[in-house]
């Protein structure tokens, strides 16, 4: 049996980096994966929904040329099916046609040996894959999570696609409903609508993007709504059934009834812990399936065995998964650093996008902060103007929070446009803890969206200055 310094399980975003990374170093390292290489991310995840919203996004700006200046009359634009196959051949490019050859290739050149096939652990310092026995030094479990499939009554007998079949698939539908508004039902519906197919999407919380400010979720069901998708929240599906074209017939919670031609399951994803031989190290997964780590992304309990990504259900994006590989190679190659999740961007990549950092006014509250908030509108911006966006369902709206005893600020959530650029200014600040009066003294660029900082720092700085 041929022992690694290192054993990777899963080539995802995080997977990817801890082996490269390791290698690069001189470190053995196996990188195991059992379906592509680069994980969900480039092929069925971030790459292909960002195409197919900018491609719908275009289309919409195209359509409201004449208003923006770019011509003298609103242009013909072909008609949605032939625009939706361009989008869908434009993302198939970008995301390589689903195939991982380049990068496999790249990863085996920095000196990784790459496994195809599924690794399970056997027991401490051995993983076995097919009837192969690989031994490690250190463990990384990388293994991503899996979209979360309802228990609905009649799914089965319905069209239902999970997120990662939806951006696989060349097909437009004639209509859609989409269940669960998080990041990527809102998503999906929003790039979905921008191709003239009816869409529907039920979310049984009150609001959409989970436990956001709720005047910021407010307003992205605003912005779905403005791009004509039907948005019910409080309701849950209580029954599926198929009609006789085939379509599916949602009963909801409310008595109504919704029917669409493929329904579109975005509930949540879980952690991927199952069928990886855990309890042969005497590991647990905790809630929901995801792997404890400590603050140093070590599994709990274990010496060398560590975490990173979706596997761990904390910051689930691939910046998360970024961010956790790093301080898993930089601990492997014999340093100690310690996670701080304080301040990662969460964003919704609508057009507007919704973009978040820190604590809500309510977390804070929870936590015993004493809190303070202050708003901007975006749509009072001079970008705004300039930009044909002044009007609050295109703009939106920034909500600060603050931590009055300590003067510092502690969470930003924004909807306005190009939002998942500008939180970053916010990220910085929660993240250094930027004393509020230094942050409100800050010049931003005339004319930007990131001037909408300026009045609410001013606000929260004079309210924590001593009299
Ligand atoms: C539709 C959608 C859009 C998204 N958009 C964004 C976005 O815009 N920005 C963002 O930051 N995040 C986005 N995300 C989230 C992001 O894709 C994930 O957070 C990120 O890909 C997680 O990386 P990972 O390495 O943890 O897991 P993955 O990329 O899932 O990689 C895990 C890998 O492990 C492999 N594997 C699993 N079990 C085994 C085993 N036993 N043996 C061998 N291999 C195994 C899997 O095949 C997979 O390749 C999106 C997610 C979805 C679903």
């Amino acid at each position: 049996m041929q022992v690694f310094d290192v054993v990777v399980l899963g080539a995802g975003s995080a997977g990817e980096w801890v082996a490269g990374g390791i290698a690069d170093q001189g470190g053995s390292v196996a990188l195991l994966e059992k379906l592509r290489v680069g994980g969900e991310c480039p092929y069925v995840a971030c790459i292909p929904s960002k195409a197919m919203l900018r491609s719908a996004q275009a289309r919409a700006q195209a359509r409201h040329l004449d208003r923006l200046g770019g011509a003298s009359a609103a242009p013909g634009l072909d008609p949605d099916r032939l625009a939706f196959a361009a989008a869908v051949r434009r993302r198939d490019e970008l995301s390589h046609g689903r195939d991982d050859r380049g990068a496999a290739g790249s990863i085996v050149r920095r000196g990784v040996s790459l496994v195809r096939g599924a690794g399970r652990i056997a027991g401490p310092g051995v993983i076995v894959s097919g009837a192969s026995e690989i031994g490690y030094r250190d463990l990384v479990v990388a293994t991503g999570s899996g979209p979360v499939i309802p228990s609905l009554d009649g799914l089965d007998t319905v069209p239902a696609w999970t997120s990662d079949q939806a951006l696989s698939a060349a097909e437009c539908p004639a209509s859609l409903l989409v269940l669960g508004g998080g990041a990527v039902g809102c998503e999906l519906a929003q790039a979905y609508a921008g191709f003239g197919v009816p869409v529907t999407l039920v979310e049984s919380a009150g609001q959409l993007a989970g436990h956001q400010d709720a005047r910021i979720a407010a307003d992205l069901a605003a912005v779905l709504r403005g791009s004509g998708v039907d948005v019910r929240l409080g309701v849950s599906v209580t029954r599926l059934a198929a009609t006789a074209s085939r379509s599916a017939r949602a009963l909801l919670s409310d008595g109504t009834a919704v029917e669409a031609a493929r329904v579109i399951l975005a509930v949540g994803r879980a952690p991927a812990t199952a069928g990886l031989g855990l309890a042969a190290i005497g590991v647990r997964p905790g809630e929901g399936g995801a792997l404890r780590v400590d603050d140093h992304c070590r599994v709990e309990g274990q010496e060398h065995v560590w975490a990173a990504g979706d596997v761990t259900g904390i910051a689930p994006y691939t910046h998360g998964a970024n961010y956790q590989a790093r301080v898993v190679t930089e601990n492997l190659l014999g340093g100690s650093r310690a996670a701080d999740y304080r301040a990662i961007p969460r964003i919704v990549y609508t057009e507007p996008p919704l973009a978040s950092v820190g604590l809500t006014e309510a977390q804070a509250r929870e936590a015993g902060t004493d809190v303070l908030t202050a708003t901007a509108d975006v749509a009072q911006m001079a970008r705004a103007a300039t930009d044909g966006a002044a009007d609050r369902a295109a703009a939106g709206r920034l909500v600060l929070t603050a931590d009055r005893a300590r003067g510092v600020l502690i969470g930003a959530a924004a909807v306005g446009p190009r939002a998942d650029d500008w939180i970053c200014e916010a990220a910085v600040a929660i993240r250094a803890r930027v004393p509020l009066e230094v942050l409100a003294d800050v010049v931003h660029p005339f004319p930007t969206y990131a001037q909408s900082y300026e009045v609410p720092l001013r606000e929260l700085a004079r309210a924590v200055r001593p009299a």
